[in-house]
């Protein structure tokens, strides 16, 4: 039985460990280390201890709340709500008392901040009149998930109560999405200069993306500061047209999460996937998103009654990893923006 590792692997290891730089050629070297070897096995125990070790076996869980459905004229490909998948044909808005109790249940349950997603051509100033609304009543963070901003757009979620912002340039962005990745780096730029915190994942990855496609993504999270970046597998809803490509495994989407750990060095405040599952948790990963309300996963208008898993499942798995939900967040003490966290 062979006991060492290949050399370059163990190398490139350590100046992980030691919190160093990892360059491109590296990376795609851990990309490439074969399925089930000892390599896949010890780039996964690496960043499973650099994450246990800088995030204090924290397990945060922000919970995502899916604000309307609407058949999207943007037609990403990979998108449920999107109007070419033809599963949703009316708009529908959740009502601000079914946002605020379910915010109300995501803080009583111990969730770490709170995400709200909206679609491409959601109305802005309705984003922001839910911001304020949640600010007021709700203590936990707010970190917003919607369209490209301009800074004046970005001042606007700041004084709405907001502290952070989650923005992805997609796999196969202006190929599978009709935006622009300039553009979504631009936005992201936005909240370096207005003070929201960046929030990221490389996304939605599935068998097609090449290696150097998903490494370019941890590179920008990581070269940009992102709050948090790691994985999000992307899920085929029934009728989707990347059916024909098939989805990576739990198992697979593990290995991209220490990949991405490891790149990601002493930037992050927590490494995320998702959906939740248990064996990211041993490879890195400590934080997951629970979900209510639309999902672009989902065929169902309420994600909780489809896909969606629910604040106590995400807990439960990671009590059972041993990660702590119940430790302080690490994601908003100390941030560089300039209006006080709330926790
Ligand atoms: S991913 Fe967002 S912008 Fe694209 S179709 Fe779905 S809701 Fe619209």
């Amino acid at each position: 039985m062979e006991s060492r590792l290949e050399a370059n692997i163990e190398q490139i290891l350590k100046k992980a460990e030691d919190m160093a730089r990892l360059s491109r050629d590296e990376a795609l070297a851990l990309m490439r280390v074969k399925k089930h070897s000892r390599e896949a096995y010890a780039i996964m125990q690496v960043a499973n201890r650099m994450s246990r070790n800088r995030f204090a076996e924290k397990g945060e869980n922000h919970f995502h709340i899916g604000l309307n459905v609407e058949p999207c004229p943007m037609d990403c490909l990979f998108c449920s709500l999107s109007r070419k998948a033809g599963i949703f044909r009316e708009k529908i808005e959740f009502p601000m008392e079914q946002v605020l109790a379910w915010a109300r249940q995501a803080e009583a349950l111990g969730a770490d901040a709170l995400n709200l997603m909206t679609t491409g051509t959601y109305r802005f100033e309705q984003l922001l009149e839910v911001g304020r609304v949640l600010s007021r009543e709700i203590s936990i963070p707010l970190v917003a998930n919607t369209r490209d901003i301009s800074h004046r757009e970005g001042e606007a979620l700041l004084d709405a109560g907001f502290v952070g912002a989650y923005h992805a340039v997609r796999l196969g962005e202006g190929r599978d999405t009709p935006l622009r990745r300039e553009k979504r780096i631009n936005t992201i730029g936005v909240f370096k200069d207005v003070g929201l915190l960046w929030m990221n994942c490389v996304e939605p990855v599935g068998p097609e993306h090449s290696a150097e496609e998903i490494v370019d993504l941890i590179l920008l999270a990581r070269d940009n500061g992102a709050t948090y970046s790691g994985i999000m597998r992307r899920i085929n809803f029934p009728g989707s047209p990347m059916e024909r490509f098939g989805m990576i495994s739990e198992l697979e989407m593990a290995h991209l999460v220490a990949v991405s750990r490891l790149v990601m060095g002493n930037v992050p405040k927590a490494h995320c996937t998702h959906e939740p599952h248990a064996a990211s948790l041993m490879a890195g990963a400590n934080l997951f998103f629970p979900e209510v309300g639309s999902s672009p996963r989902d065929g169902q208008v309420d994600t909780a009654k489809g896909r969606g898993a629910g604040i106590e499942f995400c807990r439960k798995m990671q009590k059972e990893m041993e990660w702590d939900p119940d430790l302080p967040s690490n994601c908003f003490n100390g941030n560089e923006t300039g209006r006080k966290p709330k926790k």
